[in-house]
Parts: structure tokens; sequence; C-alpha cells
């Protein structure tokens, strides 16, 4: 026997071991001789016992490495026949064991001990009475041992176990000192869950009830382990039934509150964590929920929570009572009729697959806000912080890599015609133009040109000419125009615009500003006076609508004529607007909306509760002269780009869906971006919980709750109640998405957004405005239907507030804002026809709270910096009267969209030197670089990036010059102009998220798609393929800015499939564009950055681009909405300056990579991109 030679081998060792010796002395006692010589054994057992007890160094020689101290111990255990051999033996293990951190229990259970122990359990369970001290001890060791067996539930079960211990508990019910380490073994038993049902059936439940009883200072180590085997019995359904059943919720809550008003000096927290425990568990089930609700659990979790809030050490109990009340509140449908958007916008045709067809195709009737579903989803942990969203993409992501080569090699046919394709050769006249008409005298001097033109005026606009779109399916001119029409309509816009009124260019000094009054902006800018905005019937008026005019004129006070003030603060300054002596009628000044004249106002809403009207230019003017002339601040030395009136005409031209007639002020005033940091917002301890706590207390305390709906689109009010304590809302301009808005409290509103045009979901984006407030409350605000599991709201993130009273003080701009900003999950149910069939979902809650500065003031909110569709053409047409002779600019439609809006597209370049074939030569053979930014309107930041670029490529520095006549840049500034216009937060009007559209795009669904990506394909059919394609998005849940990329050896590394030599062979160059950029852009992180191809992204520009039309440095750059955490702005929110920067440094990065890519041999080029990109681009396993 291996054993008895090990121990021999070892005794053969000189040593004067008498703890060995005895050990040696019990090997050689075999079975037989273990029952007949009975003295003997006890004898020798008890002098292990005492040697181990009294000498430490025994136990070491026992357990030391090697000995086999262990096995000769554990077979005289299962030999023993007689009990107090047996009780002896239990005695050393017990000593034994109790030293050693573990490892001693280790060795004991790898040897079989537990087995054994449980072997020896039956048999003494066979003896009646059994013996107490054999049943106490043999529970002790099994509680210490317990715990590091994996399959200690499992032997307790098979080996019959559970029972035994279960019978020797309601035996000994009053005996604590046997029934203590009986319910340390149940509750390790109980941890399994096929265990937990059996010992429910066993009665244990109720058991553990008889236990557990009310506050005492008795037997509390008892009723601890007591909850927490019951805590771990209720975990099963079967149990928590049981629980429910017997109406034992309410005791477990009397239990609770017991405690709670009785361990006042918190010595029990334990306990009452456990009892806690046990409730969390069993409403986990729908009847636990239910019995929880009718033991009133809400209000007593609710007072005892408030009573522990401010012991710090208790937090684990208020924590855990929070998620106990959050998943007991019942569920609530969101107070809307129907989570489809408020705006419907019928599509030229509905693909029967397609989610417009299914977002309608539910019968008359059906409620879609919530369906019956109650399944519980797993909620979040109890602590304060949230779940990382980033750990779950992480999985994700490797599920995601695209594991197909074949989807990983370029796509070699363009899949269209070249007849097809040639339809685009219009928008590449650069490409073939001569310039022989072209009077290069031009270039010689510097001056801008005439800056009065705003669209096709330039000397380029030559070379635009009438161009038939096609289409895959028969177009109809309507829907395809030809650009010349465009040109015309433009053009026709251009003579509407009167020349810009010459106000004095007076320079915006911030904080004296000088407000001027321009009585000709009167017709551009109407301010009508009373509460026109929350009442939109009421705000256009015709003369037939009279009556409801003079209704309005009979309140004299709202109509107070504002000219007289104008002109009194023209003088006086700014400092007399601040110090206004009777600000109500400064609130009248500006809280009116602005209004366009001239269009008409007509609801397309879903509701279409509203009739149409025309809203004259008559009426307009009429309320001009009651409402007075609101003083815009004086931007332009500051945003050369930015012009109020110009901005006026181009909104318009823009068409919306819900047919808006009002211009926000922060798009009509222009932003500033402000001198001072703007750091992250650090979280203060303990504030979600707070915030959910006033939640809880709307069910606790229901009759402090107003519930007043001041806002809804679905229902716009006619009325506008006078001398209202309510904010106002309005959101009726373009970009703007507020669906309704309900006063919860005094001071507390819940928002909901309007989901995405033609779709019942999307909520993220939001921008809206509110008045009316008043200066020294706190105003919480809920926007009570975001869907994202987690937001940087919670990492720092802050909203963005643009107040107008400090806009006319000289301080136009958009700034951080928001205390007590968190985000997380509510009490409304997400019906399942919005989350894809997944069912018992609930929409989230971003909360922030305010302090307005401002009496009277007009405020607006928004996610991120708003910018408009009418933004970018305002911006279009500055940049184009900005260009010099030497600039060659092109603005072309490109195609109009769904909602009919045009999609502009740019040519810069630098013109030819002269009109020498040489020079036309190199002008022709620029390499080419396509941009493109907001597919996704809720991105907002890549438009200012975009403008970053704009504008450094329109600039006369030496690296845009130069940048310029190195290549020709194709820009889509906004590939989803609808979406912007209309709140969207990610779809076009048809739905859908466009850049899921690239593979097939649909020329009539999704026309600016359709012809960007036949832009690309003519020229990868022309062998014009562009050098870098880069897509501007804006990332949610991201800090800094990045990039992604395409790489096969990249995406092959990050995945387990086989790839041949030939598959890994590959240029690197896809990497210099991002190396570049994190050493020139302070923003920019490569860490962040990614080249791997994700087969969600199959459909997407970047992946598109670079598998179809062979483009290798195909890109999208994701812009934060948060902030950095990394380089010169770390720790900061990132603002327009930075995002702008952004763009102007993606340029001087691409004047980098020409400097490489310019060099003829391609093995040194290679080199200096290595050099570039170092290192990195070792595999990361
Ligand atoms: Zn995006």
């Amino acid at each position: 026997m291996a054993t008895l030679e090990k121990l021999h081998s070892q005794l053969s060792v000189p040593s004067n071991s008498r703890v060995l010796m005895l050990l040696g002395q019990l090997e050689r006692m075999n079975t037989e001789v273990m029952l007949r010589d009975v003295e003997t054994a006890r004898q020798v057992t008890a002098k292990i016992y005492h040697l181990i007890q009294t000498q430490e160094r025994s136990g070491k020689e026992v357990m030391s490495k090697g000995s086999s101290g262990m096995e000769v111990i554990l077979a005289s255990l299962e030999n023993s026949r007689d009990v107090q051999t047996t009780l002896n033996i239990m005695y050393i293990l017990s000593e034994l064991l109790t030293v050693g951190r573990g490892r001693r229990v280790g060795v004991f259970v790898s040897k079989g001990g537990t087995g054994i122990l449980f072997q020896i359990l039956i048999l003494a369970s066979i003896e009646i009475p059994p013996s107490e001290e054999l049943m106490l001890q043999l529970h002790a060791l099994l509680a210490k041992v317990g715990p590091k067996d994996r399959t200690f539930g499992l032997k307790a079960r098979l080996t019959g176990a559970l029972n035994i211990t279960v019978n020797v508990m309601k035996q000994n019910l009053q005996n604590t000192k046997l029934l203590l380490p009986c319910l340390q073994v149940l509750r390790i038993y109980s941890t399994n869950s096929v265990n937990a049902i059996s010992l429910g059936k066993n009665g244990v439940v109720e058991l553990m009830f008889k236990i557990v009883g009310p506050y005492s200072k008795k037997n509390t180590s008892l009723f601890k382990v007591a909850l927490e085997a019951l805590g771990a019995l209720l975990k099963s359904k079967t149990n928590a039934r049981r629980v429910v059943d017997s109406g034992l919720v309410s005791v477990l809550l009397a239990l609770y509150l017991d405690w709670h008003r009785n361990d006042t000096r918190h010595c029990c927290m334990l306990i009452r964590k456990g009892l806690l425990v046990c409730l969390r568990n069993i409403t986990n089930i729908k009847l636990g929920r239910k019995a929880f609700l009718e033991a009133d659990g809400m209000r007593i979790l609710y007072n005892s929570s408030a009573e522990c809030l401010p012991v710090r050490t208790l937090d684990p109990l208020v924590n855990t009572s929070s998620l106990i009340m959050r998943k007991c509140f019942p569920k609530n449908r969101l107070p809307l009729p129907t989570i489809k958007s408020a705006f419907h916008f019928q599509l030229p045709h509905v693909p029967p697959e397609g989610p417009v067809a299914q977002l309608y195709s539910q019968p008359p009737g059906v409620d879609d806000v919530v369906d019956e579903s109650d399944d519980n989803e797993e909620l979040e942990a109890e602590t304060d912080t949230e779940n990382d969203e980033d750990d779950k993409e992480q999985c994700n992501l490797n599920d995601d890599i695209e594991t197909d080569l074949n989807k990983l090699h370029p796509k070699r046919t363009i899949g269209c015609s070249f007849e097809e394709l040639k339809v685009y050769q219009t928008f590449f006249s650069e490409l073939s133009e001569d310039f022989q008409g072209y009077n290069f005298e031009f270039l010689k001097s510097a001056s801008p040109t005439s800056s009065s033109a705003y669209f096709f005026s330039s000397p380029s606009a030559r070379f635009t000419r009438p161009v038939v779109v096609p289409t895959a399916e028969a177009p109809s001119p309507k829907q395809i125009p030809h650009s010349q029409d465009v040109c015309n309509s433009v053009k026709k816009h251009q003579t509407l615009s009167s020349p810009s009124p010459s106000s004095p260019q007076t320079p915006l000094d911030l904080g004296t500003i000088h407000l001027i009054k321009n009585k000709d902006k009167k017709e551009d800018t109407n301010i009508p006076t009373p509460d026109g905005h929350t009442a939109p019937p009421s705000f256009c008026r015709t003369p037939s609508q009279g009556h409801m005019m003079e209704q309005e004129l009979s309140h004299p006070l709202e109509c107070l004529s504002l000219e007289d003030k104008g002109n009194q603060n023209a003088e006086a300054g700014s400092d007399r607007v601040k110090n206004e002596e009777s600000p109500v009628n400064n609130l009248r000044h500006i809280q009116s909306p602005l209004l366009l004249g001239g269009f008409p106002i007509r609801r397309a809403g879903g509701g279409g509760s509203n009739v149409g009207s025309d809203c004259g230019s008559d009426g307009a003017e009429d309320e001009g002269g009651e409402g007075g002339v609101l003083e815009v601040p004086d931007t332009a030395q500051l945003l050369p780009l930015h012009d109020p009136d110009l901005y006026v005409e181009m909104v318009k031209g823009t068409e919306s869906v819900p047919q808006y007639a009002e211009v926000a002020y922060p798009d009509y005033f222009g932003h500033v971006a402000p001198m001072f940091k703007e750091p992250l917002l650090e979280r203060i301890y303990g504030v979600q919980r707070s915030k959910i706590f006033q939640d809880i207390e709307r069910l606790i305390h229901p009759n402090d709750i107003l519930d007043k709906v001041v806002y809804d689109i679905d229902h716009p009010s006619p009325v506008t109640e006078e001398n209202s304590e309510s904010l106002k809302f309005n959101s009726q301009f373009e970009s703007g998405n507020l669906r309704k808005a309900v006063q919860v409290r005094k001071y507390e509103y819940d928002l909901i957004l309007n989901a995405d045009i033609n779709s019942n979901h999307y909520h993220q984006w939001f921008y809206f405005e509110v008045s009316g407030m008043r200066v020294g409350a706190t105003y919480r605000f809920n926007i009570i239907n975001c869907e994202k599991s987690n937001s940087q709201f919670n990492y720092g993130m802050q909203v963005l507030m643009y107040s107008v009273q400090e806009a006319i003080s000289g301080r136009p701009r958009w700034v951080r804002t928001g205390t007590d900003i968190c985000y997380y999950k509510n009490h409304f149910a997400r019906s399942s026809i919005a989350t894809g069939g997944q069912k018992g979902k609930s929409y989230y809650t971003l909360t922030f709270s305010i302090n307005f500065s401002h009496k009277d003031d007009v405020c607006y909110f928004a996610y991120h910096y708003p910018y408009t569709y009418s933004t970018l053409k305002m911006h279009l047409s500055k940049l184009e009267a900005m260009r010099t002779p030497q600039i060659y600019f092109r603005q072309d439609v490109l195609c109009e969209t769904l909602g009919g809006n045009t999609c502009p597209l740019l040519t810069i370049t630098a013109m030819p030197e002269s009109k020498s074939s040489d020079h036309i030569c190199q002008f022709r053979n620029r390499p080419l670089i396509f941009l493109s930014a907001r597919v996704h309107p809720g991105e907002t930041n890549a438009s200012w990036v975009m403008k970053g670029t704009l504008e450094f490529l329109m600039g006369s520095s030496p690296l845009a010059v130069s940048l310029r006549e190195a290549y020709i840049f194709k820009i889509v500034p906004m590939l989803n102009p609808d979406g912007v216009i209309n709140g969207n937060h990610r779809c076009s009007l048809s739905g859908e998220d466009l850049n899921r559209q690239w593979q097939n795009p649909n020329p009539e669904l999704h026309p600016t798609i359709y012809h960007t990506k036949g832009l690309l394909q003519y020229l990868a059919y022309i062998q014009r393929a562009p050098l870098v394609f880069c897509d501007y998005h804006g990332h949610s849940r991201k800090k800094n800015v990045f990039m992604y990329g395409c790489s096969v050896k990249e995406t092959v590394w990050q995945s387990d499939i086989s790839a041949t030599s030939s598959d890994l062979h590959e240029d690197l160059g896809y990497r210099t564009l991002p190396k570049i950029l994190s050493q020139i852009a302070p923003a920019f992180s490569m860490a962040s950055s990614s080249f791997v191809v994700e087969r969600s992204k199959e459909s997407t520009a970047r992946v598109v681009v670079w598998r179809e039309i062979g483009v290798k440095r195909s890109y999208t750059m994701e812009s934060t909405l948060c902030g950095c955490d990394q380089g010169k702005y770390k720790g900061l929110q990132i603002g327009t300056r930075e995002l702008e920067e952004m763009g102007s440094q993606f340029c001087v990065a691409l004047l980098r990579l020409k400097r490489l890519t310019g060099i003829r041999n391609h093995q040194h080029l290679l080199d200096m991109e290595s050099d570039i990109i170092g290192t990195h681009t070792k595999p990361v396993r």
C-alpha cells in the first residue's frame, strides 16, 4: 500500500516526532484491529488529539507537504465503528482544519474527506437517538469544509444527508448549540438549486420561519445563518411561491420593520440585510411583487430607507430596499396614444418587409404603448454604479467579427454598367474642364469675390449642368429633380432674400454689447407677443382668424409694444436689459417664438388634430407691430459664417414634415464657444438613489403629484393658461423633438421625446425650449423614454443649455449645464412592439436639475450642440462667399431627399495655375478625398467637425493652399438632411438607419446614399477611386475622437479563422492617417481606434467603400459627445471649438499623408509609413 510505504519511509527518517509515531501506530491498526481493540484506538487518537491541541508543531508535522497524515486520519475515520474514537478523530480534524487558511481544508476535500463525513452522518443517524455530540461535531466539520468543496451539495443529496440534517434540526429546535452548525450546513446545501427545491418540499422554508423571530439580542448568529439559508432557498421560484402562498411576505416585512425599529445601534445589519435579501428573492416572481405591494411593502421599505439614509454604513440596506422597490414599482405605460412618431411621412413606396410596413401593419385599435408582458428582466446590481456597457460590447464584438474570408476580400465588380454610372460624370466636371474660357488674370488678385451672392454665383457655377439622376425604377420627374430646377428655385430664394441690411458692424464686446435695433429686420423676424408657442394654432393668424387675434389683443399687458424698450436698450446697452424694471415686458419680448412670415402652417401629425391654416405675411406684420423686434447680438466678428437674416432665409427653403414655422433662437443668434473650461461633471455619491426615491414617492404620496400636461403635440391645446406657474415648453422648430411635457410636481417635469419619423423608437437626441421659469427654484427634468442601457450622462456629460437673456446680453452660447445628472432604468414599460419582440423591457430616465439665473428667460436644452440643415446651408453660402479666385469651389445638388430638401455636394480644390496643358493636367490628376457627415441626425458633433474641415479648406493659410493644390475634395456634408430637420436621432424619413443601406441602397427610399455610392462607383469605374474616404460620426458611449477602419489582417487576428499568408500580407497604409491624427489632434486617440470588420457593419459606408469601391483608407471618424480622458483635453467635456479643431486637424493630417504617398518609390513609402505607424501593428489577442 502506497500510503503505508510513504509513512514508513517518512518514519524511517530518524525523528523524534511523537505525533508521527502515533499516526504510524494508528495506521498499523487495520480495520479488524480497530474493531477488536477499541481501547487502544481510543487511546492513540486521544493522544494525537492532545498533541495537536497543545503543540502547534504537531499539526504542522501532520499536514506538512509530502506527509500522508491526512490519509491515515481519514482511513481511520472510515474504519472506526466506535463513537468515542470517531469523535476523537473529528476533534483532531477540527483542530487541524482551523489553522492554515483553507489549504488544509483543500487537502481534506481532495482526499475525499467530505464523502467520509457524509457516510458517518448516515451511520450516526441510524442510532436512536443519534449521538448529539457526534451530530454536532459532524455538522461543525461539514460547515467548515463545505464552502471548499464544489460538489458538496451534490454529495449531500446523493448520500441522503440533506434529510438527516433537516431531521436533526426539526428535533432540536430549542438546542441552539446543535442548531447553529446544522443551519450553517443547510445554508451550503441550499445554494444548490436542486437541493433548494428538495429542501423546500421537506418543509425547510417553514422551518426557517420558526427559527427566525422578532428582535432579540439573543441568538443573533442563529437568526443570521437561518436568514441566509432562507435567502438561498428563496432563489428557487417554487420556494418563493410557497412563501407567498403561506402569506409570509407580510411576516417578513413585519420582521424587517421590527428589527429596523429596535436595532438602533445598528449591530444587526446582517440580519436586516438577510430579511431584505429574502424579500428581494421573493419579488423576483410576479406573485411575490403582488404580495409585496399588497402588504404595503413600498411604504414600509420607503420609510425605513428614508430613516437609514443619513447613516452611511446602512447603505447596503438602502440599496437593497431601493432595488426591491424599483422591481415592485408597478410598470406604467407612457402617457401617449401611440409610440409611433407623432408625425407620419407618406413614403413613395413602402417595401412590404421594411420597418415602416411593420410599423403600420397593426390592426387599428391595437395599443402599441404597452403589452401584457410582465417578464421581469434582471435588474442591475444593487450598487449605485451602473452596469458597464463597454464590457457587454466587448463580448458582442467578438461574436460580431467577420469570419467569412470572402466578405473580407474586395469585391471586383462594381455592380452596375458604365452606362448607368455615366450620369455622375456631371458632378466631376473638374476632371474634364479645360478652363479655356477662363480669365486667369483673376488669380493674380487675391481679393475675395463679391459676398452678396449666395448660390452658384461664383465663376465656378458655370460648371453645374443639368443632370438627370438615374434610378433603378422609372423615375418620376418630381422625385428626381434636375439640379437646374433646384438651381432656379435657389435663385428664387435668393431674390426673395432682400440684400442684407447694413447693420452697423459693432464688434461683439462680451459683457457690454450694444443691442442693435433694426426695423428693417421686421419682415423676416417678426416677434409676435402672446404665448403663441404653447398654442400653435393661435400664433399663426390670417385675417380670417381675426377673432382669435382679438381675443389675444384683449390682454393688453401681454401686448406691450417692445419697440420703445428696444430703443432704450439700444442706447443703454445690455445692462439695461438685465436690470429691466418690468421684466414681464421683457418676458413678452423674448418669450414668443420667432416666426417665419409667408409660410403655411399645417400640422401633419399622427394626431392630425390641427387644421391647416395659412399664416400670411400680412398677419405676421400685424404681429410685428404689436410685438416689436428682437435685438440680435452682433456676432459677425466672432462667427464669420453666421448671419441671422441669412439663417431665416435658409429656413424658408427647408421642408419639414411638421411644416415648422418657427426658428429657435440659438440657431438664429448663433453660438460663440465659451472661453472657459467645461470639466466633466463629478458625480455626487448617491444621486441616482435619491432620484429613484423621489420617483418612488410618486407612488407613496400620490396626492403630491400634479400630473398636469403642459405640452403635447398629439393634442395641442389652443388655450394657454394665464398666470400659470408651470413652465412653458416648445420644440416646433427645426431639429426639435419634444413630444410631451407633464408637470409632476411644482418644479419637476417628465418629458417625452418623439420617435424618429415613421418609427416607434430611437429616442436619444433632444432639443426643446423652456420659458416661464422662476429664479431661485431648482427644476428637475426627466426625459423618461430613453432606450440605451447606459449613457455618458452617468460619466460626466452634462446637457447643453442656451439662454436667450444671456445671448442678448452679449453671450450667445450653448453651455454645459445641469446638476444631479443621472441615467437609470425607470418604471415605464416598453412595448415589445418597439423592442424587436423582447418582452418586459423598461425605458430609461435621463434626469438633470437646473437653477435658472434669469427671470423671464427663454432657454433651450439639447443633447448636444444643435446644427440644423438650415445652418449648414447658411454656412455653405457664407463659405462660398469667402472663396477667392484661387479656390475652385463648386456646390452641386446631388439629389433631392424624400422630404423635398436638396443634398449638397461640394467640390473644393485649387484653380489650375494657368490654362497650360501641364497645369490643367496637374489639376485633373490630383487625388480625390471623399468626405461625408451626419448620416445620423443625432450626431450633431459630426457637423461641427465638418464645419472645421470646410472652414480650413476654404481658408487662406499656406497649409490650406497646399492642401487644395494637392487634392480634389468631394464632400457631402449632410447625408441625412430630412432626419436632421425633423429632429430624428438615427433615421431618415424611411424609418431606417441610412448607414445600414450602403450595400443595396434604394434610389427612391435612400436617395442620398444611392447617389453618394453612385459617385464613388463612377470614380472606381474611371479608375479614380479616392485616396481617403471618411464618414464623420458621433459616439455616445465613448470618450475622445477615434477612427474605425478596415483591415483583413487585424480582423483575422481577432478571430479564430485560419487564413492563408496572402490574406495576412496587407499594406499597412490604412493606419497612417489615424496615426498622424493621434500625433497632431489633441482629442484624437489611437488606442480607441479599431480596424476590425464587423458583421453588423457590413452595410455601413466604411465597409462598403472599402470592399466595393476598393478604398484602402476608408474610415468612420467617431467624435465623442461627452469629452476626453486623454491628451490635452483630458477631464474636459468637448465643445464646438474642439470639434472644429478636430475637423481642421483632419485636413492637416491629409497634407502629411500627401507628403508620404506622393513619393513615387513604393517601398520607400512603405518604410516611411512604417516609421510613422511604429510598432503598433502586432496582433492583440
Ligand atoms: Zn453614427
